[in-house]
């Protein structure tokens, strides 16, 4: 299904000053790049735009800007060393993202060029001008350029002067990456091919209630594992001793087993410990056994084979969230035997920062129809939800 919005394709961008909204926001760790996945993902468009003898000029945000300490803690100059090696060009780092230099080295910019500005967050410390998206930022900034590209998924379900601020004042349209995303999750949404289940896990129940309540009557079953599992088997009664509970949401969980019930499968072992940090003792216990000082860190063998048994039966499957705390190497053996079954002749979608990235560290990346890479993003989307960083887009 091709999306109706215009497409960076859609323009003649030759000699143009073409902005793209990248999403470089690249997880940093002793001063390095942890991940350069993101930068990999934004790779499609620049090359395209460079290719096309556009004048690139790229946008992004990186962490967020509170204090004075922020900034140089999230200086985007960290990406361009990784970015200028995967173009096969220099990239021209400006440490500003506004003001008399920008606009003179965009101005002698030549088709085929890229600039980078420093990082769009820094506009927040003067009252949040880049995330309350200030009129007169988003201005400024689209008077760099002749074309927005939007192409950072990750952020457009945010109203920010670097998304929806320059698109309202640019012809526009989206890149590769939004337009892969969107061709991908929107016909799975909208019409699943059944069996159609839901895999869902992570920490909080509060963050996946949208997705429940847009899905629930078209999957034929919800399968929940990770830390929100645990809520839901005490509402059912069980004792879950120090596991994980989201209390607030606790009435939710209640009226959702009472309609969905017979929909809702549950772990019925988990691995379990005293500590999260996984320094302590790890046993396997039937949900029924666990006693008042456990805290289940991962889903167990027999959850495994059984969410496994709906797993095969499916023709699509979305998944958000991992199965336990898949960072520490001990509890990630439900994650992983989770996503080795879903290998197979059907459509599955990943949606959600943790599982999308779990999904590409543990060597998935090219076995899934779809790993999305934005995770409060496509929890919107499969919520059903509009992104306003794609709404405010043109359509063709
Ligand atoms: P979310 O952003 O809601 O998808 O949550 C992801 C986080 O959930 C990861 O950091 C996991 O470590 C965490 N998580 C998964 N399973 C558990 C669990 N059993 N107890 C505590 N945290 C968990």
């Amino acid at each position: 299904m091709e999306t109706s919005k215009k497409c960076i394709t859609d323009f003649k961008l030759d000699n143009k000053r073409v902005i793209i909204r990248v999403d470089f926001n690249v997880p940093i760790k002793n001063k390095q790049i942890e991940d350069d996945n993101r930068i990999k993902e934004s790779l499609e468009t620049i090359k395209y735009a460079i290719d096309n003898n556009a004048k690139v000029i790229l946008l992004s945000h990186l962490g967020r800007i509170k204090e004075e300490s922020d900034l140089e803690k999230n200086n985007l100059n960290i990406v361009v060393p990784r970015l200028s090696e995967l173009l096969s060009k220099p990239v021209k780092f400006m440490d500003a993202t506004r003001g008399k230099e920008v606009e003179d080295t965009v101005d002698n910019m030549n088709p085929g060029d890229v600039i980078l500005l420093q990082n769009t967050r820094y506009e927040d410390l003067d009252g949040n001008k880049e995330s309350g998206n200030d009129p007169e930022l988003g201005k400024y900034w689209a008077s760099l350029g002749d074309i927005f590209i939007n192409d950072a998924f990750g952020t457009s379900h945010r109203s920010h002067a670097s998304n929806v601020g320059i698109a309202s004042h640019l012809p526009n349209g989206i890149g590769f990456l939004i337009k892969k995303e969107l061709e991908a999750m929107l016909p799975t949404i909208e019409n699943p091919e059944e069996p159609f289940i839901i895999i869902l896990g992570g920490a909080k129940v509060k963050d996946k209630i949208g997705v429940i309540n847009n899905l629930v009557n078209k999957a034929s079953n919800i399968l929940i594992g990770g830390g929100m599992a645990y809520t839901f088997l005490k509402a059912k009664g069980y004792k879950v001793g120090n596991s994980l509970l989201d209390n607030d949401n606790m009435d939710y969980v209640n009226d959702l087993l009472e309609n969905y019930g017979d929909k809702i499968i549950l772990p019925i072992d988990t691995l379990t410990s005293i500590t999260v940090d996984g320094n302590s003792d790890i046993y396997t216990k039937d949900i029924k056994d666990m006693n008042d000082t456990d805290i289940g860190v991962d889903i167990g063998p027999k959850t495994v084979e059984l969410f496994k048994s709906y797993i095969l039966n499916s023709k699509t499957v979305i998944w958000n969230g991992p199965m336990g705390i898949f960072e520490i190497d001990k509890f990630s053996k439900g994650t992983k035997d989770i996503l080795t079954s879903l290998v197979g002749n059907r459509t599955v979608i990943i949606g959600g920062g943790d599982t999308s990235s779990a999904a590409i560290n543990m060597g998935f990346a090219k076995d899934f129809t779809h790993i999305s890479t934005g995770g409060g993003a496509s929890l919107e989307m499969l919520a059903g939800n509009k992104l306003p960083g794609i709404e405010v887009i043109d359509e063709k």
